[in-house]
């Protein structure tokens, strides 16, 4: 029998009333004698409704909540009220609610507006009036019964009924989409919530895919306005399979834009196990949502989690582990993780669920995380409702460039850079054009160049500098950096031909084709600053192709303004924070050599979680000079984090 655990605590149940619920919640936050948590996140479980409903019976509850609570701090269980039509009736939703508070957890609320999330994810139709009903009837409902809830990803819509489109009419299908959402976040959702129950707090969760929020109604530039807070989807998954190919840096980067779109007000970041080949693929999503600094972490959803961990998903890379040098990194340990649950026949216990393997990530992330300050990276303008260039933001992360989205363009900043997307900002030349004359470097991607050349003098990309990204195409595989630089990369990747004037502006990495240059990373000076051009290769994967010499002229040009930057592959990523800690975390199967480079206000740099302190050599140039950067080199372990401290001189 596997959940043959007493049911005192079910036993206990208080009543459900919102005095109780009050006292619950202040309970669950001081930590009762129940509840254990987590020093420096709160993890939290969320119900799908189709569960909640099981809840009616509190022993099906306490045997599966058990099992959680075992491998899981558990702060914080959502209680579904709709999803797919299935509504849990009171009583189910009270009785849940006080088992749990019983046990020192808090309890809020979740609604997902789906009408049938089996049939292509299908939505409520924002424009008949019987379906509009419903969703304000759904949200009264919880507003009723919690003090604050989450929707869930689907509160966008993807209804093209014929009463859509003719509501739609001549405007574009985006168009109408956001306008609609918008009304309907106010008019269907937060109005009638706040009606209900004026001390209502309505959180709404967006998902991973940001790029085309607006052709489907999230509105990333009214709704955080209109709701209370925001709620971050941060899971990436395997890129190689699915159909999202997220990059594995969109778990820390998508917190941090949606933090920087509502301040102070992104509740947390939101993990589900779906997709993922190995345990360690998932786990990391769970720790580099807690790098984000997301307050808490939520698991989607109380029924996954009780998936069973398969020997399958010992990932390859966990042969010889055991031998790797213990100051190479952390990272899933997938045979000390099961071994309490391995049975005499090698297989896995029946309580070796998911749940085993997301308390393993926060164990290795918890005290992890506390020594964090702010995160830091370079400013990058993303305008609300842009395109252009999908995700390729993440890529550069992957490519060790801590990178900081955020909604508004940064005119005080040193270094900024900017993809495809920021040509939907009408006024882009002009602002690009004053930061660099007053001595900023504005790093533009060759699409962004692209989508701005040819326009008439006095609003022209032109006006700052005269070169053309053409149809050309070149195959490289060879590189160039000056007179005394070169390398060779893995395999030949097609980038677009830039044509630019001789004298007038300056190849910094030339991608080769024999004795044919293509500017890879192109420069001109502009009053006293720079505008660079990096050239973006027609697929974005193949940016993991670029040798490690041209990713260190990249980052170099990149980082001006930060204390460190990353030598080495790609697939090594960095995170850092304004206290002097960085964290190193690699993607690569395999070990690998990497380097943090310094300028001379560094001193030193120690592995937090060793205490080994790197050796620091200084970086000599071509005549044997010093450069003032300091080379620290070290490695890490394939699909393992390093947390570091800089010694400032
Ligand atoms: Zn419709």
């Amino acid at each position: 029998m596997l959940y043959n655990k007493g049911l005192g605590a079910a036993r206990k149940v208080r009543g459900g009333n919102r005095l109780n619920r009050r006292i619950g919640d202040v309970a669950g936050r001081q930590a009762g004698p129940n509840s254990r948590r987590y020093a420096d996140f709160n993890v939290a479980i969320y119900t799908r409704a189709y569960e909640v409903q099981e809840m009616a019976d509190l022993n099906w509850l306490d045997a599966r909540f058990d099992v959680m609570q075992r491998h899981l701090k558990v702060g914080k269980v959502y209680l579904e009220t709709h999803r797919d039509g299935v509504m849990p009736d009171e009583a189910t939703i009270e009785g849940a609610r006080a088992y749990l508070l019983d046990r020192g957890v808090e309890v809020g609320g979740g609604i997902t507006y789906t009408v049938n999330e089996r049939n292509r994810f299908q939505t409520y139709c924002y424009t008949q009036p019987e379906s509009r009903a419903k969703v304000r009837e759904i949200a009264e409902y919880t507003a009723k019964l919690f003090d604050d809830f989450i929707l869930d990803d689907f509160f966008f819509t993807n209804c093209k009924c014929p009463a859509c489109i003719e509501a739609k009419g001549a405007r574009s299908w985006t168009e109408y989409r956001l306008q609609l959402m918008t009304a309907a976040a106010k008019d269907l959702v937060e109005g009638p919530a706040r009606a209900a129950n004026p001390d209502v707090r309505v959180i709404i969760k967006y998902p991973n895919w940001y790029e085309h929020f607006p052709a489907l109604g999230f509105n990333l530039e009214t709704q955080p306005a209109i709701f209370d807070g925001l709620y971050t989807g941060t899971e990436t998954r395997d890129p190689e399979i699915g159909n999202q190919h997220l990059q594995p840096y969109e778990s820390y980067e998508i917190f941090r834009y949606f933090e920087a779109i509502k301040p102070g007000a992104n509740h947390g970041g939101w993990v589900d196990p779906f997709g993922s080949m190995t345990t360690d693929r998932y786990a990391e999503q769970l720790w580099l949502t807690a790098f984000s600094k997301a307050p808490e972490i939520t698991l989607f959803d109380f029924r996954s989690i009780q998936g069973l961990i398969r020997q399958g998903q010992r990932a390859p890379w966990q042969e010889g582990r055991s031998e790797a040098p213990r100051n190479w990194g952390v990272g899933v340990d997938f045979d000390e993780m099961v071994s309490d649950h391995l049975q005499a026949d090698g297989s896995l216990a029946e309580d070796a669920t998911l749940a085993l393997a997301a308390g393993h990530a926060f164990d290795l992330a918890d005290g992890v995380v506390g020594q964090l300050g702010e995160p830091v990276g370079v400013l990058s303008y993303k305008p609300h409702h842009s395109m252009g260039e999908d995700f390729l933001h993440n890529y550069l992360g992957m490519l060790g460039i801590p990178i900081a989205m955020q909604p508004t363009f940064p005119s005080e900043a040193g270094t900024i850079f900017l993809s495809e997307a920021a040509k939907y900002d009408d006024d882009i030349v002009q602002r690009i054009s004053r930061l660099v004359a007053s001595g900023g470097n504005v790093v533009v991607t060759s699409g962004l160049y692209r989508a701005l050349q040819g326009r008439a003098p006095g609003n022209a990309i032109e006006d700052i500098v005269e070169l053309e990204v053409t149809d050309a195409k070149a195959s490289v595989q060879d590189y160039q950096m000056g007179w005394f630089s070169s390398a060779h990369a893995d395999m030949p990747i097609t980038i677009p031909h830039i044509r630019y004037m001789t004298n007038d502006s300056w190849e910094e990495i030339s991608g080769m084709t024999g004795s044919t240059g293509h500017p890879v990373l192109h420069s001109a000076s502009y009053g006293n600053g720079k505008l660079y051009v990096l050239t973006i290769p027609d697929n974005l994967d193949d940016l993991y192709h670029l040798p490690a010499e041209v990713l260190g002229r990249i980052r170099e040009t990149l980082s001006g303004d930060l204390a460190v930057r990353l030598e080495g592959p790609a697939k090594v990523c960095l995170f850092l924070y304004n206290n002097d800690t960085a964290i190193a975390e690699s993607f690569l199967p395999e070990a690998t050599e990497f380097a943090l480079a310094t300028g001379s206000d560094i001193r030193a740099i120690r592995d937090e979680l060793t205490g080994d302190e790197l050796v620091g050599e200084q970086v000599l140039d071509w005549r044997q000079r010093p450069t003032g950067v300091t080379r620290f080199s070290t490695k890490i372990g394939p699909h393992k984090f390093r947390l570091f401290r800089l010694e400032r001189a």
